[in-house]
């Protein structure tokens, strides 16, 4: 049976997360988003806080604050979202830069600790960064590209790795969830595939993060990283994170080797000595007032509890899917909940026309290129009634186009 929007109202009630939708800032427009997988919205502690930055610590403290506080913010803000959100003990995260320069640091960190293997792998399916970056790196490095093609839906798998690991694979660069079908990895499994053939594996966790359990310690992973602004809701251009095991930590050479890398950057060496401990990721000045929108997200995502959290997504996703189950449209999710992120793709050859006319109806999806409508649910951001209100008009518009293309048709 359809859910209804009494059902929908009966959810927010019983919802214990649904506290969380207050403490974030919004107005009457958009009727519903549902993109907080691309952009969350805007915590308003952080309005808060950013304010108490500019006047206080930059206003009042002036450049005294490096010492006193912001210098140490990478580290102290990584090891926050280390324990609340990635499965993962102190001295190994660091917020810095952006996802894109992270993976660069991080796949030359990679191959630094394989320098005698000739290969990297990556899914043609991954995130266009991930890929481009894999192409450079192993073009730098006089490295070649093994490329795996995956399922759209049953994503990268322990037997299509199978098909191309090695005694020549150096690293395997890999998404947690995939950012369009929203399939999750076996990310335990498949590292120690990945491991036990001698290579290290680099995880994207961009659309996992703050969204799906993680457990990097657990998991053995070697290295991560991923973006702040999406299930974070850490604010446009927000530093993303980077996870080096601590096993890893006196071998590895990343190389963007700034001052900020070194064991102590106010002693201005003449000659580069690398930090012992993850600050050798870091490379320059820190983003501020980034690190401390990103603080606040993590502190609201540590106060509602990654199970939580993840309860609420699987329950938002499989009411988008009760949904949408009589629409003319394909679900590219799985439909095992089990295996999908927080978002839920559906597919149509009408999918660019149906985004359009959400958008002036005030609701916001994400459409991807070529066919796909991408829904978004943040766990503490999107309520019930939110996604019933969407559906409604997704139904409504979907159907209007239907029609439309058939008449056409009709002889
Ligand atoms: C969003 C996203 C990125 C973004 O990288 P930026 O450097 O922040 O632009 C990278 N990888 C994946 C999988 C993403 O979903």
């Amino acid at each position: 049976m359809k859910p209804t929007l009494e059902d929908a109202r009966k959810f927010d009630a019983a919802d214990p997360l649904a506290r969380f939708g207050d403490l974030f800032l919004r107005h009457e427009d958009p009727v519903a988003y549902l993109d907080g997988n691309s952009l969350g919205r805007p915590p308003i502690a952080t309005i808060t806080r950013l304010q108490g930055v500019l006047e206080h610590e930059w206003g009042g403290r002036l450049i005294r604050s490096w010492t006193e506080r912001w210098v140490a913010m990478p580290t102290e803000v990584g090891d926050r979202l280390a324990a609340a959100v990635l499965g993962a003990a102190a001295g190994q995260t660091v917020i810095a830069d952006s996802t894109t320069v992270n993976l660069y640091k991080v796949l030359h960190a990679a191959c630094s600790l394989r320098t005698d293997r000739t290969e990297i792998v990556v899914d043609d399916a991954n995130f266009p960064t991930d890929r481009y970056l894999v192409e450079s790196v192993a073009a730098s490095r006089g490295l070649t590209v093994r490329w795996i093609s995956p399922d759209l839906v049953e994503g990268v798998t322990s037997a299509l790795l199978a098909e191309v690991l090695g005694p020549d694979t150096a690293a395997v660069v890999l998404s947690h969830v995939d950012y369009r079908s929203g399939t999750i990895a076996d990310l335990s499994g498949l590292t120690a595939d990945i491991q036990r053939c001698g290579a290290v594996v680099v995880w994207d966790l961009c659309h996992s993060v703050g969204a799906v359990e993680i457990g990097l310690d657990a998991a053995k992973v070697d290295f991560a990283v991923g973006c702040t602004y999406k299930y974070l809701n850490a604010g446009p251009g927000a530093p993303a994170f980077l996870y080096v095991a601590q096993r890893h930590m006196g071998a590895v050479q990343q190389p963007i080797t700034g001052w900020w890398s070194t064991a102590d950057m106010f002693a201005m060496a003449d000659t580069y000595e690398a930090a012992p401990s993850i600050t050798k990721m870091l490379s320059g000045t820190a983003n501020v007032l980034g690190t401390a929108a990103v603080d606040e997200g993590v502190s609201m995502v540590a106060e509602a509890g990654m199970a939580a959290i993840r309860a609420k997504s699987i329950g938002l996703t499989e009411f988008v899917i009760e949904m949408a189950a009589d629409l003319d449209l394909e679900l590219v999710s799985p439909r095992d909940a089990a295996l999908r992120g927080s978002h839920v793709s559906l597919r149509s050859p009408h999918a660019k026309a149906i985004t359009t006319q959400l958008i002036e109806r005030n609701v916001i999806p994400d459409f991807r290129n070529p066919d796909m409508i991408r829904l978004g649910l943040s766990p503490l951001t999107t309520s019930y009634a939110e996604v019933w209100t969407a559906m409604d008009i997704l139904g409504d518009v979907a159907r209007q186009i239907g029609l439309k293309a058939q008449s056409t048709i009709a002889p």
